[in-house]
């Protein structure tokens, strides 16, 4: 890998430092790290002083390799070499190589970081004695031993936290695993091989043996454990324990003691003891020692790929699953991991060449950058416990804020079966006008609440659905072989318009007669032809019909003074459609009492007055109702001011008089009787009179309050009345005037829509496409009768869905509310309690 090293030149001659000074990891997020990379060489008597250089910080290392003689005199082969490194441990105590290789990963580890240290190096170089140690010397112990003694000092140093350590060990031996410590009794042999399994946590060994250990001791017992069962195994089995790589791993799972915090970490270190890196060829093995080093040259070049990959920024795939050993350390290479190399070399000359190699691979690690990230996870059960908790504490926090607010009985509860039929009652009732609202209660009953209105609404379309199509049949328009029979039985012509009768005979449209309407002006019957001329007659309105003509009104407010109400409520629906399909004759002289729609609206004041005796009539006589009664409580306050004042000076005249007749026998000299004042009876008079006086101004007095309290409560509902007047009147000019009349059928009573639901400009803008489509059904369809128009006009309705929705037809709130059923009663005299009971509609 040559083309990694830059050159290097000095005084001696060409040299070439392996790794130029990478600034693409450290350069593109400030969090990155990169892996740090240590050297620790073998002692020996024997140290290549002339090949191996140290830098003066110990953070490099140049080889100089001697020119080799035998290639000639003529010689390009690379000699000089610099490898820029983390530090470089040369004679250093096992002590040493702790604290500065491990130290801090194993610290991190317990704040929930992932650690990797890893021990790479040709076999004999000191791997094993670095990550594992003699087992018989204590000072002599290694990375491992020292980890596991470090996590649980911390753990005492950590009384608030709640943690625990647990320990696998894991060997790769020819492409297979094997778990070291599934020797223990409590394993029991594994029945199914091992597999590495990644989920979205991490990557796991399924299979292997996880064990935790609550105290130091139980540790090392397993560490000893599964370093006897390797050594073991490398006699029974035939296994060289160099050639296989072994992986101890200390899971860390920390809770905090103190916070009944639901979130905790987790961390786990891994300890890498590689097998053998010196290449294939250089030992000349065959046979087992040959597969030996097969496996582990491809796994060992399968790891330096995966570094290689995980070096290259640009590289999005990093090709881990190659061997079982990048697989099983894929989430401990790179990523969010403190990550640390350290390589064992030989500092001997014979061995120039595995260094070499070795010291290669260490700078490519040296590339590598990784993030390290807290593993953060949440305790499911604690969560649930603290939000039940938190919801209990919520729930007292109401219980204060409604006693406060002197709510009582507020039941935060979710709805039973019971509460939510109510409130679809409510709803129903809202809906029809018999309810005028729905005190708010809390969020879920204001949720629930438009819940039901969707579930009323949506029954409703479908009954009006269900009620057309029970009543009438619907042609498709691309239904050629529909409306060709259509055609065939004459009804339409062939470009699909309706096919009149001459004389009158043909297909009547809906139209009540006028002794079953309320008194209203209403048109008579006529045939549809007829009142299509007519129509196209007196205002060219591009609609065939209007929809006024269809309307049977069941609301008080559409009565004119001349109504016969009886009429209208003992109307039946069959009533009205039996009637319905008889033609009248088209001379009807009803017909003049429905003026058509003028072509420009008349002024609003005009339209007011009309609007007064027509659909405002019941609010305009609620409005004079209440202002005759402020009137006349006005003028009552005014007498009672009036008298008061009036009060006030007879009881002035009669001070003064008093006064006179105290003056007058103080100068005569006044008698006494028992300690009372004797007086005379003018004076005992006046006395009594003034008191009399006294107690009338009182009276009056507090009828002018309660007076002023009345006027201001009835000018509150003048005022609320004349808004709601000017309100109704605006819809209903904007309805009369302004709204198609063809759409106007489904504002009437009976129709599919409220008046005022919609405002007029959102009927305006209904598109071309929607009025054209509108006009054509009603021209090509007519087949089951007049009353098909309504059918027609609820399909154009329903394809219009998304702009208003349907209404229960013929609902009895619908239109203006009458005054029987949805008035609110408002007592003015509560005090009294009898006289003038004043009426007002919530608007
Ligand atoms: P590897 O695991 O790399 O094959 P070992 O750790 O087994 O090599 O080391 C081979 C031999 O060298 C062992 O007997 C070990 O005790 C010894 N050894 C290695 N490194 C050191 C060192 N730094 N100090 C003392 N002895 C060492
Ligand atoms: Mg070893």
């Amino acid at each position: 890998m040559d083309e990694e090293a830059a050159p290097k030149r000095d005084k001696n001659g060409p040299k070439f430092h392996c790794l130029p000074h990478s600034t693409q990891g450290s350069a593109r997020m400030g969090t990155r790290k990169k892996v740090h990379t240590f050297v620790r060489v073998k002692p020996t008597d024997d140290f290549a002083h002339e090949m191996i250089k140290y830098g003066d910080d110990n953070k490099s290392i140049d080889i100089h390799l001697k020119k080799d003689t035998r290639r000639g005199v003529v010689n390009n082969q690379q000699t000089d070499w610099s490898f820029k490194l983390d530090g470089v441990l040369h004679n250093a105590s096992q002590d040493l190589v702790y604290e500065t290789v491990a130290k801090d990963v194993v610290a991190q580890a317990l704040d929930g970081y992932n650690g990797t240290i890893m021990c790479y190096g040709q076999t004999g170089a000191g791997k094993t004695y670095t990550m594992t140690g003699t087992t018989e010397n204590y000072k002599h112990r290694g990375i491992l031993p020292r980890a596991l003694q470090q996590v649980f000092r911390m753990i005492e140093e950590r009384p608030t936290h709640a943690i625990t350590v647990r320990v696998s060990y894991l060997e790769i031996y020819n492409e297979s695993l094997f778990d070291l410590l599934s020797t223990l009794p409590y394993v029991g042999p594994s029945v199914t091989p091992m597999t590495i399994v990644e989920n979205p946590q991490g990557v796991f060994i399924k299979g292997l043996s996880v064990h935790l250990t609550s105290q130091e001791e139980d540790a090392f017992s397993l560490l000893f454990e599964g370093e006897t069962n390797r050594i073991i195994a490398s006699h029974t089995m035939n296994k060289n324990s160099s050639r296989s790589h072994c992986i101890f791993t200390i899971y860390v799972e920390a809770h905090s003691r103190t916070l009944s915090d639901e979130k905790y970490i987790t961390s786990k270190i891994n300890l890498v003891d590689l097998a053998g890196s010196e290449r294939l060829g250089k030992s000349g093995s065959e046979g087992r020692v040959l597969k030996e080093a097969t496996y582990i040259n491809k796994s060992l070049s399968f790891l330096e790929q995966a570094i290689i990959a995980l070096g290259d920024q640009k590289r999005e795939h990093i090709p881990f699953r190659q061997c079982k050993l990048t697989h099983a350390l894929k989430d401990s290479l790179g990523g969010n991991c403190n990550m640390v190399l350290l390589t064992n070399i030989y500092g001997e000359a014979a061995q120039l060449e595995e260094t070499l190699s070795s010291l290669r691979f260490a700078s490519r690690m040296k590339l590598v950058t990784t993030e390290p990230a807290i593993n953060k996870k949440y305790d499911a059960e604690r969560m649930v416990k603290n939000l039940e908790k938190e919801l209990a504490l919520l729930k007292q926090e109401l219980a204060i804020h409604d006693s406060l607010a002197n709510r009582t009985l507020v039941n935060y509860d979710p709805m039973d079966e019971i509460q939510i039929a109510e409130i679809n009652s409510q709803v129903r009732r809202y809906l029809e006008g018999t309810l005028d609202e729905i005190d708010i209660i809390n969020l879920r009953q204001i949720q629930e609440v438009f819940n039901q209105f969707r579930v009323v609404l949506s029954q409703q379309e479908q009954e009006v659905e269900s009620a057309l199509r029970r009543k009438y049949t619907l042609i498709d328009k691309n239904d050629f072989a529909a409306i060709s029979a259509v055609q065939k039985a004459g009804l339409v012509d062939v470009d699909g318009h309706l096919v009149g009768e001459p004389d009158g005979q043909g297909f009547g449209l809906g139209v009540t007669p006028f002794s079953a309407k309320p008194g209203k002006k209403s048109k008579s019957k006529k045939t549809f032809k007829e009142q299509l001329s007519s129509s196209a007659r007196k205002e060219g309105a591009s609609s065939p019909v209007s929809g006024k003509e269809l309307d049977v009104s069941t609301s008080k407010t559409q009565l004119t003074p001349s109504s016969k109400e009886g009429d209208v409520k003992d109307m039946t629906i069959r009533e009205r459609e039996t009637s319905s399909i008889e033609p009248l004759p088209s001379d009807s002289p009803k017909e003049e009492l429905r003026p058509p729609r003028p072509s420009t609206p008349p002024p609003k004041p005009v339209a007011f007055e009309d609007f007064k005796n027509e659909r405002g009539s019941e609010i305009n006589r609620i409005f004079k109702e209440n202002k005759s009664i402020l009137n006349e409580r006005r003028k009552r306050a005014s007498e009672t001011t009036q008298r008061i004042n009036a009060i006030k000076r007879e009881m002035d005249v009669t001070k003064e008089a008093l006064n006179f007749q105290k003056s007058l026998r103080e100068k005569q000299g006044e008698y006494e009787n028992k300690g009372l004042m004797i007086i005379d009876e003018e004076e005992f008079l006046l006395i009594l009179k003034l008191k009399d006086l006294k107690k009338q101004y009182r009276t009056e007095y507090q009828d002018l309050r309660d007076l002023r309290a009345e006027i201001q409560y009835c000018q509150h509902l003048v005022d609320q009345c004349r808004h709601r007047l000017l309100t109704e009147f605006d819809i209903w000019y904007n309805e009369s005037f302004f709204i198609p009349e063809d759409l106007q059928v489904a504002l009437k009573p009976g129709g599919s829509i409220r008046p005022g639901m919609v405002p007029v400009s959102r009927i305006m803008s209904l598109g071309e496409d929607a009025q054209d489509k509108f006009s054509q059904l009603q021209q090509v369809l007519l087949p089951e009768g007049p009353d098909s128009v309504a059918f027609y006009n609820a399909k154009v309705k329903t394809e219009q869905k998304v702009t208003w929705g349907f209404m229960s037809p013929g609902s009895p709130g619908q239109g203006l509310p009458a005054g029987d059923n949805v008035s609110m009663g408002a007592t003015m005299n509560r005090r009294q309690g009898t006289e003038d009971h004043m009426q007002l509609r919530q608007s």
